[in-house]
């Protein structure tokens, strides 16, 4: 069986159309099941799945019991789902869902990760694009795990890829740089993105540097390390600021000159030793953040679809 699983925030006029679309890719491949999440979403999203769930019985619905963020409601759908292989799709029809059946196809081949990688990126502004590039280009850089350029979350995982995310406890997921870490075999398959059906994207700046920073910093020592260096180079610097003092106090005779280096220096000491506690308190507030165990999610209901044209879609609180 085939799952596909779907992140549902505030897409209320993108439903009908994603269910569509997923169906009609969906039938000819044999059994599926399409898992969608609703992420708390407040502008009667909910009730929108349960009508389509009223009449589809290969539709589940897990409904979390607020926002939680994109990859967490990633995280829910991927262990909410049954298939032997799992596609996570975003819900507002960027993704094409007519791309499934190559992904399929290719883990059909034997691959456990086949992620499908953007071409291009249609309805999406200069700057987004071009702040993504430098954000995979610099991660690419920085990290140890290759993790594809251009590749959203768009992808399929077959069953074992599922059960060894799912045996990742990590708080700060960046579902994108952990299923690369997985390993077993992966590979890419070419798409163009398209504009969102409907609604406005739920990244802001914000969100997206917030992405970056847990991708960064659940990937790479790198910062850590920099600083390391910064405080190393300084120390030597200051020590070479400090001879150069001694000498001008007892070798000449101007030494009540350098107010102005003097304050420089502490400038910049200041500056440096605060970055690098932000820096170093950033791997500390991560350390606070998963050793409080949290689950990643909570679950309000489930809801299984039914075709029965009478019939209540099946609840489980
Ligand atoms: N999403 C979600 N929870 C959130 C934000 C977004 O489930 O807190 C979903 C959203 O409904 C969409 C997908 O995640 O299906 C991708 O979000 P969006 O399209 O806003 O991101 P973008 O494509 O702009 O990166
Ligand atoms: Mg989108």
């Amino acid at each position: 069986m085939i799952s596909v699983v779907a992140p549902i925030y505030n897409e209320v006029d993108t439903l009908a159309e994603l269910h569509r679309r997923l169906s009609s890719t969906l039938q000819p491949l044999g059994p599926y099941e399409v898992v969608l999440v609703d992420d708390g979403s407040s502008d009667g999203s909910w009730n929108r799945l349960l009508e389509l769930a009223a009449s589809d019985n290969h539709l589940r619905l897990v409904r979390l019991s607020r926002n939680f963020g994109h990859q967490a409601a990633l995280s829910a759908g991927l262990d909410a789902a049954r298939g032997d292989a799992v596609v996570v799709i975003d819900g507002d029809l960027q993704d094409p869902p007519e791309v499934i059946p190559d992904l399929v196809a290719a883990w059909r081949d034997g691959y456990d990760v086949v992620y499908a990688v953007r071409n291009e990126r249609e309805g999406e502004t200069w700057a987004r694009v071009a702040s993504a590039s430098v954000f995979y280009r610099l991660l690419q850089r920085i990290t140890s795990t290759p993790i594809p350029r251009n590749a959203g979350d768009f992808r399929l995982l077959s069953r074992r890829a599922v059960d060894a995310l799912a045996q990742m406890p990590e708080r700060a997921r960046f579902l994108r740089g952990m299923t690369s870490w997985i390993g077993f075999r992966q590979t890419g398959i070419a798409y163009d993105r398209d504009a969102r059906y409907a609604g406005a994207s739920k990244y802001s700046l914000p969100r997206q540097l917030g992405l970056a920073l847990d991708a960064i910093s659940s990937f790479s020592t790198t910062p850590i390390k920099a600083v390391t260096a910064l405080g190393f180079a300084l120390v030597v610097f200051c020590m070479a600021v400090l001879g150069w003092t001694l000498y001008v106090r007892f070798f000449t005779a101007d030494s009540v000159q350098g107010w102005t280096s003097v304050i420089a220096v502490v400038l910049l000491l200041g500056g440096v030793q605060l970055l690098s506690l932000g820096v170093i308190g950033q791997y500390v507030a991560r350390i606070f953040d998963e050793t409080k165990q949290r689950p990643l999610y909570l679950v309000d209901e489930v809801v299984d679809g039914s075709a029965a044209s009478n019939g209540e879609p099946q609840r489980r609180g």
